[in-house]
């Protein structure tokens, strides 16, 4: 710990996020970040307390508190602080393929575990990971380093979210012949089709899968597997098969009219206009638009919030947000107490930016649609907004929300966005490859394992656990890598 006082001497100070009238004219990432000097004075308020809650990825109540990645947090604060960057890199990098992803994307679950948390402002220990990885890729430090050896060993790995390219990213640096296949024209998962570029630009997805690719890891995009390419090819020509295709069922909403034109999956409506940007710089008529309409966003969730950003973006006439359960309180309960990730509401990015254009929050709580309504040519012109109220179902004793009656209003909607969660993975691959699914359809292995029920094949990401966050992807993929390389090798050193 270079800085005892560090904590008590310096306030937390963030990047500063261009204000949110000037932001929504482009698709940009927003945080201007600090100055190295700032930076390093971040860095000394980590008190090293000794039980460092930041990195332990431990799950209280249900929840993960702390790092999934257990990155070895107060070490690289202190090298930050002492401005000793080159190091600091190589302690994140032992325990983490991207934190150029995670650093833009993470929630923060280190930040909310963090013990000057406690009675305080946490460490700024995402920036500080910003900072780091971004010194080492402007100082050569992140340059293709390709395996000594190889093995001789062929691994295939499905999808190129970050599971699949952490499980990839690992295994090649063990000397494995990596190939992953991806069914979309280019790769990167949700990072690249889902999560909007104003929280990742997609340029940092293509300098890392250089780099990757630099180092001998050979992509294959526009191959859906299971339709293109068959199992049996795939069995016969690698070792093993990694199945990381995420979990992209959504959850539909089921209510008269949903057959109107204008209702879209979330993800569709997100993937069209990062397509279009990078196609054409969004040209129109090449992505679905929210532009002067009317928009209605189901899901108060993180997805919902992206649709509401996106949507500000493009120009929307206005913006609400419907989420089916009460607010959150605006401060932590007491049964909810720190290192646990507090159940507060947040107001997001995109909800800023609406509070910022339309004078008021996008979010309606306990609200559904009860109906779409469409015009003669089955165009949606309105919904039925209906409140919903808490009750006991009387024979499963469960909480329910349930429809209030006589509180229907119709609200003007030409576009609505379906946010409202993920079922879990698609059955087509599954059944190609004959592997045992869950009861939520994501891919069945032995508590805390990655072998499927069928040899060689394995799995890891969204599509073994169901919709999550990037940082437990890539943990995953760490994981089911280093399982990978023991049934290959008969141990491993990942
Ligand atoms: C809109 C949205 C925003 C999100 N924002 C955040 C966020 O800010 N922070 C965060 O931590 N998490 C976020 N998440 C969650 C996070 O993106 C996922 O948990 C994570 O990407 C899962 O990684 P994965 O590798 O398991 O799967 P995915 O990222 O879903 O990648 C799976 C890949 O497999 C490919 N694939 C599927 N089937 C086949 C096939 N048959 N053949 C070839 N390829 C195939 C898919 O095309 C896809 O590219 C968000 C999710 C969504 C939907």
């Amino acid at each position: 710990m270079g800085k005892a006082t560090g904590f008590l001497e310096y306030e937390r100070r963030e990047s500063q996020a261009i204000d949110a009238k000037e932001r929504i004219k482009n698709f940009n990432e927003f945080h201007i970040p600090l100055s190295t000097e700032e930076q390093q004075r971040q860095g000394s308020r980590c008190m090293d307390c000794g039980v460092p809650f930041c990195q332990s990825g431990m799950t209280i109540k249900g929840m993960t508190s702390g790092c999934p990645l257990n990155n070895l947090i107060p070490e690289w604060n202190d090298l930050v602080y002492h401005g000793n960057w080159e190091q600091a890199y190589l302690r994140l990098h032992k325990t983490s393929n991207f934190p150029e992803f995670t650093c833009r994307v993470c929630p923060g679950l280190c930040e909310k575990a963090c013990t000057c948390g406690l009675n305080g402002d946490p460490v700024t220990t995402r920036e500080n990971e910003r900072a780091i990885i971004e010194y080492a890729y402007a100082h050569g430090l992140a340059d293709a380093k390709p395996p000594v050896n190889r093995s001789g060993k062929k691994i295939a790995v499905i999808g190129s979210g970050p599971s699949g390219l952490a499980a990839a990213d690992q295994l090649n640096s063990r000397g494995h012949a990596v190939t992953v296949y991806e069914r979309n024209d280019r790769v990167g998962g949700l990072l690249r089709y889902g999560i909007p570029n104003m929280k990742l630009e997609k340029q940092i997805i293509d300098r890392k899968t250089a780099v990757m690719e630099e180092e001998g890891i050979t992509f294959k995009t526009n191959v859906d597997v299971g339709k293109d390419i068959k199992p049996k090819e795939l069995l016969a020509e690698y070792d093993a098969v990694i199945l990381a295709c995420g979990a992209s069922n959504p959850r539909d909403i089921q209510a008269p009219g949903r057959e109107a034109k204008g209702i879209y999956f979330a993800v569709d409506f997100l993937t069209s206009t990062t397509k279009s940007l990078w196609d054409n710089g969004l040209k129109e008529g090449t992505f679905i638009s929210a532009k002067d309409k009317d928009v209605i966003v189901i899901g108060g969730g993180d997805t919902g919030n992206d649709c509401v950003g996106t949507c500000m973006r493009h120009g929307c006439k206005s913006i609400t947000q419907l989420e089916m359960m009460p607010k959150a309180p605006d401060e932590r309960r007491e049964s909810n107490p720190w290192p646990q990730w507090p159940l507060v509401c947040k107001t997001d990015y995109g909800q800023e930016e609406a509070i910022a254009v339309f004078g008021h929050d996008p979010r309606i709580y306990t609200t559904t649609v009860k109906e779409f309504k469409k015009d003669r040519s089955g165009n949606l012109k309105s919904v039925i907004l209906v409140s919903l109220e808490s009750k006991t179902d009387e024979k499963t004793g469960r909480r329910m929300m349930v429809p209030v009656e006589g509180t229907e209003k119709e609200v003007p909607c030409q576009l609505v966005l379906i946010a409202a969660g993920f079922l879990g993975s698609q059955s087509y691959v599954t059944d190609a490859f004959k592997v045992k699914v869950d009861g939520r359809t994501n891919v069945a292995t032995e508590a805390g394992k990655f072998a499927a029920s069928v040899d060689k094949i394995f799995t890891a990401g969204d599509m073994h656990t169901g919709q999550s966050l990037v940082v437990k992807a890539i943990r995953q993929g760490r994981d089911c890598a280093r399982e990978v390389d023991e049934y290959l090798m008969g141990y491993s050193n990942l």
